[in-house]
């Protein structure tokens, strides 16, 4: 079978491998049919790590795919060839303190598709997956929008952290396909205003197709006294998903006493950021980390199904898997309008 092997800073190749082997009862052979090329695979493209997570060569990466049942294993019941599938990437262990307690996302022995020494990445052309990780998609929905749940899934595990609740004041700060989701996520959860900022016009543009209902360019604008004019008495919950630390310091501004910060972005040059311990203080803020997410997979398929959720506008891109350095390059260098390039692997409609 054909996989993407990375073998150094923005370099890779096409390799032909044997396919892997149905080896455990609860395991699924899975073709993999369609994979999002995300931001943190583009990072250990570009920079071969992100924080203590080091990229060893050959790599292989991807973890936001669909895919379809070829062969199941003898435990597996749920599930049968044919089956159409959207992935839920990380494997948990099921028996370390976290997973008991109900925490799986944050399990001591975590492996994650296409994390450095953890999962195998997605692309290639088929791959052995817990049964446990494949959630059956309805006819309803693509191959293409079922490569998006995984993400789609961060944004609701990001609202449901956040606790969206009706005429709530929210701002997005960063309109990649994370703050998009959130975006989506908290539109479905609750009626409530949502004002979103990123540095890109053609996201802001994604954005209120996505039902934002005001966008502001922060390369042009001073997007918080823009915000703050029309909410004087400030916002009742900030997401920040765009990872710059200058966004962390605005949250703080744009909050009312009492509102919450949700930090959902991955700051890719930094390890420390600062809080202005006096506003965090005397506004009674609360922060809330985001670590991808838990439990959110199925209710966002379902989500998609019932039309709560339309994600067809972040889906801007299609390659061949040919193609996949160009895809590669379009996310790094944010052309072309890019949101979600899809890597097309297995041609399946
Ligand atoms: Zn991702
Ligand atoms: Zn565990």
């Amino acid at each position: 079978m054909k996989v993407a092997h990375f073998t150094g800073l923005r370099e890779l190749k096409i390799c032909e491998v044997p396919e892997p082997k149905l080896n455990q009862p609860e395991a699924v052979l899975l073709r993999i049919d369609r994979v999002g090329v995300c931001g943190s695979d583009v990072h250990y493209y570009t920079h071969g790590r992100i924080g203590q997570q080091i990229v060893e060569y050959p790599a292989t990466l991807g973890h936001e795919c669909s895919g379809t049942v070829v062969e199941v294993g003898a435990a597996v019941k749920r599930l049968a060839p044919g089956d159409r599938v959207a992935v839920d990437p990380a494997i948990s262990c099921g028996s370390c303190d976290q997973c008991r307690a109900g925490r799986v996302h944050t399990c001591r022995n975590l492996k994650f598709m296409g994390s450095p020494q953890q999962a195998p990445g997605a692309v290639a052309e088929y791959y052995v997956m817990p049964a446990e990780n494949c959630l059956p998609i309805p006819d309803s929905i693509s191959l293409d929008q079922a490569a998006l749940v995984e993400t789609l899934s961060i944004g609701l595990h990001a609202v449901r952290l956040g606790e969206v609740y009706p005429a709530a004041r929210i701002a997005v700060l960063g309109a990649g396909p994370i703050g998009l989701s959130v975006l989506l996520c908290a539109k479905a959860s609750a009626p409530c205003t949502v004002y979103m900022t990123d540095l890109l016009d053609e996201r802001l543009q994604v954005a209120r197709q996505c039902g934002a209902d005001w966008t502001g360019s922060a390369r042009d604008d001073d997007v918080a006294a823009s915000i703050a004019a029309q909410e004087p008495s400030g916002l009742d919950l900030v997401f920040e998903c765009s990872g710059d630390p200058a966004c962390i310091d605005q949250a703080q501004q744009l909050l009312t006493p009492g509102g919450t910060l949700i930090l959902v972005g991955i700051p890719a040059n930094t390890v420390q950021v600062s809080f202005d311990i006096h506003t965090m203080r005397t506004k009674e803020l609360t922060f809330k980390n985001v670590r991808r997410q838990q439990g959110c997979v199925a209710p966002v398929i379902r989500l998609i199904g019932q039309r709560q959720i339309d994600p067809n506008p972040l889906l801007t891109h299609r390659f061949p898997l040919a193609e996949i350095r160009e895809a590669f390059e379009l996310v790094a260098g944010y052309r072309d309008g890019v949101v979600k390039a899809v890597l097309d692997v297995s041609s399946a409609p």
